[in-house]
């Protein structure tokens, strides 16, 4: 008999060395449940959809090589707004369950310890997913949300001012 072919469910660990031997490829769309850290951060309405692809290579280690999509609202670092954002990356990482093993691994390649013989696609994305999070989302330049920082603050005396040749040019485009 010939077994039937894997089929994964989503938030259904995957057998990643059964995966490996077959050179299998999952896609996921990864629900909420599944992303703590991230979901933390991507607002309300996120997506983040996966595709890996499983190998083994000539020492039998399991490797995972993929890519991901991920849209959310995250907030800015330069103008501390919650902006939709889209951005994507790579995984490439070597699935080991020996620590002794990993550590040797880890000198050439990133390694991801795993316990038991199944895994979470989360496991796998999250950390790359938090990593490659942009942290300016403005298109413009300058970011017109940005605060003019260039003005005297308030306070400043008027006569500062006066001395300074660009604040009359600074008022104009004020206004
Ligand atoms: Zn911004």
């Amino acid at each position: 008999m010939i077994a039937p072919a894997m089929k994964t469910r989503p938030d259904q660990p995957l057998a990643y060395r059964e995966l490996a031997r077959r050179r299998a490829a999952v896609t996921r769309r990864l629900g909420p449940s599944s992303l703590p850290r991230w979901s933390a951060l991507a607002g309300e309405n996120w997506s983040v959809d996966t595709k890996l692809e499983f190998s083994l290579d000539e020492d039998g280690v399991v490797w995972v090589h993929g890519e991901f999509a991920a849209r959310a609202e995250l907030l800015c670092q330069r103008c501390l707004e919650v902006l939709p954002s889209e951005y994507s990356g790579r995984v490439d990482l070597c699935l080991v369950e020996d620590a002794q093993r990993a550590d040797e691994l880890a000198h050439s390649c990133d390694v991801l310890l795993v316990s038991g013989d199944q895994i979470d696609v989360s496991e796998i994305v999250e950390d790359e997913l938090l990593l490659g999070v942009p942290e300016q989302l403005c298109e413009q330049e300058p970011c017109v949300r940005l605060p003019d920082l260039s003005y005297p603050a308030p306070g400043v005396e008027e006569e500062e001012v006066q001395g300074n040749p660009f604040a009359a040019l600074g008022r104009l485009k004020a206004d």
